[in-house]
């Protein structure tokens, strides 16, 4: 492993291209291109691509750091988080920009919302870690105590889409419960991570506590979670993915929390506002769809079909397609000209499938990753289009007749991350929301998040919680301590 590289200027930021390992940078000899999804032939950087060696020194780190962070009182932790949440904050101008540039998310909502998402996910978690009592009760004539010790070094994968946002979400608690981190962003948006880093720097988090490793999943993310020092691993992305890490993990007998695909219905009843229904169905093609939690399957109640398409439609047709750093944007482009490959493919086989592509269906423009809102109907509920996750700006239209089927239909993926339903009865709102699979269903509302909820997914949408005291408890290893007292033994 060599020294430090120069910097790239990202919208006029310095970000380091390299690896923050115990402290300090280091680049490796091999390097990937990170370009620019508003503009492909902008190149943003050239960022170190570690290796297994990499992966074992930022591991090493981490088990340096283990035994002092975990030594810190949740208040001494706490203090820390604190200060990396507030430069965070002050920092929100250009992480919003280059986050935007690496993966094209809509700047505004960036600078307003996503990035003091980031910092409130330290806060929340400081508090959170603070405020733990143990359980403590008398039987047997012992005093019994549950206990939190801390878990040990954790390695933390991300994925490409709302890569700050996600990356705190999961490097808060693991820090706020004791445990150094060793994170990997992904290949198509790594800078952001880059710069927490930097700010964990800043904050005082002593070398060691947070490492952050770039590079390629199959190499050095394979590399870390075949680490058997490793003593939690806690993955958000595809399924596919996670098959190989669980595998991984099993190996080592590593607890490993799974957040994952998605294909959420949305269903509307004869009930519901449909206005509001509406508007929430074509909100589903905001960042182009790369939404984990998206309500991609409209399942809407037969008789009200044609006055909620009229004003889907109506909805739809305002969309904006176009550069997200222009605030009247609403739909950027995809990722990575792959990513975009991918979801054109999905279309074209339904429509050799015999599915009817009832808008859009194209790429916008030759020049670009955009591609157009997509509303298919189906030829039946095991079309790929129905059963698949695209990931892309891409909604299935589906009827119902009553709402045993709507509720047969909403279950009948092998996902189970989120749902949505529209109703004005409440009865039904309590039927039907306990009644859908799902890790998070919303009812006449989305993406209303409590961070102290568990989050996560049931089916191949996901393996086990994180949020709040879920995520707590899994970088954790819980100890049941009973003391009898020793003049009675
Ligand atoms: P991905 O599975 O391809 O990659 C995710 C991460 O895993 C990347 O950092 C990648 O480098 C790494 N990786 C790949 N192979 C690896 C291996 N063998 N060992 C270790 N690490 C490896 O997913 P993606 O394409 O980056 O992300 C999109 C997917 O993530 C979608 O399915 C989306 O629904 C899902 N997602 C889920 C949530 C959620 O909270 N449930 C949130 C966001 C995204």
């Amino acid at each position: 492993m060599n020294t430090e590289r120069p910097h790239a200027t990202v919208a006029g930021t310095a970000v380091s291209v390299d690896h923050y390992i115990g402290g300090r940078r280091q680049s490796s000899p091999e390097t990937f291109e990170v370009r620019s999804p508003l503009d492909w032939s902008l190149k943003l950087a050239d960022v170190s691509a570690g290796d297994s060696g990499t992966a074992a020194a930022a591991v090493s780190a981490a088990c340096e750091a283990a035994e002092g962070w975990a030594g810190l009182e949740p208040a001494g932790r706490g203090a820390l988080l604190r200060r990396l949440a507030d430069r965070i904050d002050e920092t929100v101008g250009p992480l919003a920009e280059i986050e935007c540039l690496d993966m094209a998310m809509l700047l505004e909502s960036l600078q307003q919302r996503v990035i003091a998402r980031g910092a409130l996910n330290f806060r929340a978690y400081a508090d959170l870690a603070e405020s733990y009592t143990e359980r403590t009760w008398c039987s047997n004539g012992t005093d019994n105590r549950v206990e939190r010790m801390p878990a040990g070094p954790a390695v933390i994968i991300t994925p490409w889409n709302a890569p700050f946002m996600l990356a705190t979400w999961k490097v808060a608690p693991a820090l706020a419960a004791g445990n150094p981190v060793v994170l990997k962003p992904a290949e198509w948006s790594p800078l952001s991570a880059s710069l927490l880093a930097d700010l964990a720097h800043e904050a005082g988090l002593p070398p060691g506590v947070l490492n952050v490793v770039q590079g390629r999943g199959a190499e050095v993310g394979a590399a870390l979670v075949a680490d058997e020092r490793v003593r939690r691993i806690s993955f958000t992305g595809s399924p596919e993915t996670a098959r190989a890490i669980g595998a991984a993990a099993a190996a080592n007998i590593v607890p490993f929390t799974a957040e994952l695909g998605g294909k959420g219905p949305l269903l509307v009843f004869e009930d519901a506002d449909i206005e509001a229904a509406a508007r929430t169905a074509a909100g589903q093609y905001d960042d182009s769809g790369q939404v984990c939690l998206a309500g991609t399957r409209l399942l809407v109640a037969e008789g009200i079909l044609e006055e909620f398409l009229e004003r889907f439609d109506a909805h739809t047709d305002a969309h904006v397609l176009g550069d997200s750093r222009d605030p009247a944007t609403t739909i950027s482009p995809l990722i990575h000209p792959d990513h975009l490959a991918r979801v054109e493919g999905f279309v074209e086989r339904a429509r050799r499938a015999g599915d009817t592509v009832l808008r859009g269906g194209h790429r916008s423009r030759p020049d670009g990753l955009w591609y157009e809102p997509t509303l298919i109907r189906p030829a039946s509920n095991g079309s790929e289009i129905v059963q698949r996750e695209v990931f892309g700006p891409v909604l299935t239209l589906q009827t119902f007749t009553d709402e045993a089927e709507a509720v047969r239909l909403a279950n009948s993926t092998r996902y189970g991350l989120s749902g949505v339903v529209f109703t004005g009865s409440a009865e039904r709102a309590e039927r039907v929301g306990r009644a859908v699979r799902a890790g998070t269903v919303w009812v006449n509302c989305f993406l209303v998040r409590d961070l102290t909820a568990p989050f996560g997914g049931c089916g191949i949408s996901g393996l086990g919680r994180e949020g709040g005291d879920y995520a707590l408890d899994f970088h954790s290893d819980l100890k049941t301590l009973q003391i009898r007292d020793g003049t009675t033994a």
